[in-house]
């Protein structure tokens, strides 16, 4: 997509701080500055979400995301990571270019990125129904 700001980071024509990259799927930081560390893994051709994503677009992300985690735990001295995707506006996506956050993690560290929820309303049961695949 010519307009897209990540295809752009992934063909180079926007600088980025690149942390790992392979044939399919770059790694680079994050400009949020909400976290340190804060990650981004995008496969280089463009796909919207994970919606228009194929097997093969998330293998190679998460094999990346992987990659980058042990990196991080091996080489970094962080001890865990929060995996997190929004896929559509509605979910508070916000560029439109599949990405995975990683945001590593520390014991200790004192903060949360589990997103502060509206509680259920409907019977667990009922949704069990509605959102099972037979
Ligand atoms: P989303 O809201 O779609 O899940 O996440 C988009 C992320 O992209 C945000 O965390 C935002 O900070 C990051 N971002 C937006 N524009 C740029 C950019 O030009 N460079 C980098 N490195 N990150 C960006
Ligand atoms: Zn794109």
């Amino acid at each position: 997509m010519s307009d897209c700001i990540f295809c752009k980071i992934a063909a180079g024509e926007i600088p980025s701080r690149k942390i790992f990259e392979d044939e399919k799927t770059l790694c680079f930081m994050d400009i949020a500055g909400d976290v340190d560390g804060h990650l981004l893994v995008i496969p280089k051709k463009h796909r919207d979400s994970v919606f228009d994503c194929s097997e093969e677009d998330l293998e190679a992300v998460m094999r990346t995301v992987r990659r980058v985690c042990r990196h991080l735990a091996e080489d970094c001295g962080y001890d865990g990571a929060n995996l997190l995707n929004a896929s559509g506006v509605s979910a508070g996506q916000s560029v439109p270019h599949f990405h995975m956050h990683i945001v590593p993690r520390k014991t200790g560290d004192g903060f949360s990125t589990w997103p502060n929820l509206p509680g259920a309303k409907e019977d667990l049961d009922e949704m069990h129904k509605k959102l099972r695949m037979e």
